[in-house]
């Protein structure tokens, strides 16, 4: 009898009752917004904001309403103007070009390896077209960060990294998100912490950091933040700043403290329920596993694997008969973005020069989510799913091809 997984790939864990209780005694309070304290209260924003910078050794941190509002007050708090280059990852999620976008600036793409980081080097021949790297650790695969901020560093070039996926992550011991100028977070529902929405940004540098407090929607409130640069970088940037509101309130950063204590013991079990899945897989013929470097400390939250070379119909024939079996795999190689699987040529916008190395990539990979709802027996099964359909499809297919050399 072949087995069908039951279980659904979009299910969360709830929020700790410890959040839950605080979020009432917020919403009780009636002061939601982050600068609505009692005397003497620092309130949950900033204390979230002190927690997080000290959870990632950051000298500053700042709350706000998404990780792609993250991004982009990064951008401008780093002085990026419209009509500005700008390098990213061709392989990354919508909200990283739509970022550079919403700031006016211009996405350059920069290609994707076999190990789904980016290519540096595509990045050395591209670093002098910007003064700006957003770097997008796409599904937690960490580049050679040594070798990525040599590059950057000789040709000047500020990273601004997208932790979107790396919540958690490290490459040699050092955490994502403090190799750059700024690391970006996300808090949104399928990310590492869950406040529906919300992100963070984290700096050591005090006028980027002045800059992205009054750029959140400070007003003239910026004492009242968690981490606070002093009074004269203030002065210095608080007349040529822009308010482009998006902060976060105290609902949200309630439900987020207690998230936070649990982090790495969540990305524990996160990297229990991968390496299941990863070990069910390998050795499946025609399936490339993305092997994870030593040097990283990887959250594995989601899984790629490739299937290198296939012909587009037997890809779609694996996802049709994985849906049958209740495993969602979702594909970025398609004809069509679909759900969230867009890619440097949907982001018709920027210029998006063909990339042909990166386009064979791009076309063989395939994605699962892989939320804490599931238990390791359900990770199991879904590797044998996955490893029995594609062994099925890959046979027909190899025989297929035998047939016509054969003819
Ligand atoms: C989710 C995500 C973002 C943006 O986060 P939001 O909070 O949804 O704005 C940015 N980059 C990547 C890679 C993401 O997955």
């Amino acid at each position: 009898m072949t087995e069908v997984f039951r279980g659904t790939f979009t299910q969360q864990e709830p929020i700790p009752e410890e959040g839950i209780a605080a979020a009432l005694d917020v919403l009780r309070s009636g002061r939601l917004h982050r600068y609505n304290l009692a005397p003497d209260e620092a309130g949950e924003v900033a204390l979230l904001e002190r927690e997080f910078a000290a959870h990632t050794g950051a000298r500053h941190a700042l709350a706000v309403t998404s990780g792609g509002y993250a991004l982009a007050t990064a951008l401008r708090a780093l002085g990026v103007k419209p009509g500005e280059p700008v390098l990213t990852n061709a392989f990354t999620l919508a909200p990283v070009p739509g970022a550079i976008a919403s700031a006016g600036a211009v996405p350059v793409y920069v290609g994707v390896t076999e190990g789904l980081t980016i290519d540096l080097d595509d990045l050395a021949a591209k670093a002098g077209q910007a003064r700006v790297l957003m770097l997008s650790h796409m599904r937690g695969h960490l580049a050679d960060m040594d070798r990525l901020m040599a590059i950057c560093d000789a040709a000047g070039i500020a990273v601004i990294e997208d932790c979107a996926h790396t919540m958690g992550a490290a490459w040699r011991g050092i955490p994502s998100g403090r190799w750059g100028k700024v690391g970006c977070y996300s808090t949104q529902t399928y990310k590492h912490m869950n406040s529906g929405e919300g992100g963070f940004l984290i700096t050591d540098d005090d006028e980027v950091m002045a800059r992205s407090v009054i750029l959140s929607g400070s007003y003239m409130l910026y004492a009242r933040h968690g981490t606070v640069p002093p009074e004269e970088v203030f002065e210095r940037v608080k007349y040529d700043t822009p308010n482009v509101s998006g902060r976060m309130d105290h609902l949200r950063a309630a439900i987020l403290r207690p998230q936070l204590r649990v982090l790495d013991r969540q990305c524990e079990k996160w990297n229990a329920r991968y390496r299941v899945v990863e070990t069910g897989l390998r050795g499946t013929p025609g399936l490339r596993i993305v092997e994870r470097p030593e040097a990283g400390r990887f959250v594995g939250s989601s899984i790629q694997f490739l299937l290198l070379d296939w012909p587009a119909p037997h890809i779609e024939e694996v996802l049709a008969r994985c849906a049958a079996r209740g495993v969602e795999l979702k594909w970025f190689g398609g004809a069509e973005p679909k759900g969230f699987t867009s890619r440097y040529d949907s982001w018709r916008y920027a210029p998006h020069p063909p990339m042909p190395k990166s386009d064979r990539i791009l076309r063989s990979i395939l994605d699962m989510r892989l939320p804490l709802t599931f238990s390791l027996e359900d990770c199991a099964q879904i590797a044998r799913i996955i490893r029995a359909e594609v062994g099925a499809v890959w046979q027909a297919g190899t025989s297929d091809e035998d047939r016509a050399a054969s003819a």
